[in-house]
């Protein structure tokens, strides 16, 4: 069993993001730049948006983070978004989610700039990603196949198997494995026989949000289990991933740990993201 270390990945793609930033300013005349959007003061959200700041930084990207109270309205955040989507210094645009309740995270969502959508949750990337058609893809599905690229693991003939039908990991990674021409079967909670359906995987990829949900004896042998749920556990209360490791990793030929394994690749491909949207940008400029 090989485990795949995001963390390991992620740090050598930042050592070439970091190299190719550091030419825009003679290049562009000036770097990236990423604004994140924090409302509250929800500690998964806070640490989540650190950890974004602190990437930023290592690879050379211009990150400010804006915190609102979580008493912000709609229509505050809304404003806040079309000034950002007009100022010609900000390429990149984040909302953290999740958001209030009083907030509907769909109208946030589709009123930032397509073009600085650095998440890739814009309907129209959306669209774009389901006709394959050029698009800013999600952070965490696009880590998840550059991950599974990084081992030379073969994606096309293959049979993957996704736990979980979320807008943000679920739904775009099958997307992205029928891509690579794998055959998919996407599973959810009122899946039947769902250890039967993850007997058949190849590929496995987990995303529920349950501690320990997956386990051994739902793994084939020699599949490749990509955990990427982040999850307290209730016994310990460190973080684990959806996947039971001990048990997965025994049958597993190669498995993703949590932490250090799907978590560093989303922040990674953020940072790709942010500079894609900045690329494109000064090209529209010179083009
Ligand atoms: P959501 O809650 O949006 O979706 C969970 C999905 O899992 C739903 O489709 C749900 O089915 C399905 N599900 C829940 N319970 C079961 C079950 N017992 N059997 C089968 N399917 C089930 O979660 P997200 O996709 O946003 O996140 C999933 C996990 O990944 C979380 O732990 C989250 O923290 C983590 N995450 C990690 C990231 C990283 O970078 N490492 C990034 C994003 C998320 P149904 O649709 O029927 O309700």
């Amino acid at each position: 069993m090989e485990i795949i270390s995001g963390k390991e990945l992620a740090a050598s793609l930042k050592q070439k993001m970091m190299a190719e930033v550091a030419t825009f300013p003679q290049r562009y005349g000036r770097v990236p730049q990423l604004t994140v959007i924090l409302i509250g003061n929800d500690p998964g959200s806070v640490s989540y948006v650190a950890g974004k700041a602190k990437a930023s930084e290592e690879v050379g990207i211009d990150n400010k983070t804006i915190r609102l109270s979580d008493k912000t309205t709609e229509d505050e955040l809304l404003a806040l978004i079309y000034q950002l989507n007009n100022d010609d210094s900000v390429d990149g645009i984040l909302v953290q989610l999740p958001l209030p309740k009083a907030i509907n995270s769909d109208k946030i969502i589709a009123a930032i700039s397509r073009e600085k959508d650095v998440d890739g949750f814009h309907p129209l990337n959306v669209a774009a990603l389901w006709q394959k058609q050029p698009c800013i893809l999600p952070c965490t599905p696009k880590g998840i196949i550059k991950m599974l690229k990084s081992k030379n693991i073969e994606i096309a003939g293959k049979n993957a198997v996704v736990v979980g039908r979320s807008n943000i990991v679920g739904l775009p990674v099958s997307k992205l494995l029928l891509n690579e021409n794998a055959t998919v079967t996407v599973c959810h909670s009122r899946t039947p026989n769902l250890k039967e359906v993850c007997l058949r995987a190849d590929i496995l990829v987990v995303a529920i949000g349950r501690p320990r949900q997956i386990t051994g004896d739902m793994v084939k042998e020699g599949a490749v289990v990509i955990d990427v749920g982040v999850n307290r556990d209730p016994e310990t209360g460190k973080l684990c991933g959806d996947c039971d490791f001990a048990s997965c990793a025994e049958k597993a030929a190669f498995i993703t740990p949590v932490p250090g394994g799907v978590g560093p690749m989303t922040i990674c491909c953020l940072m790709e993201n942010t500079i894609e949207c900045f690329l494109n940008k000064m090209c529209d400029l010179s083009c």
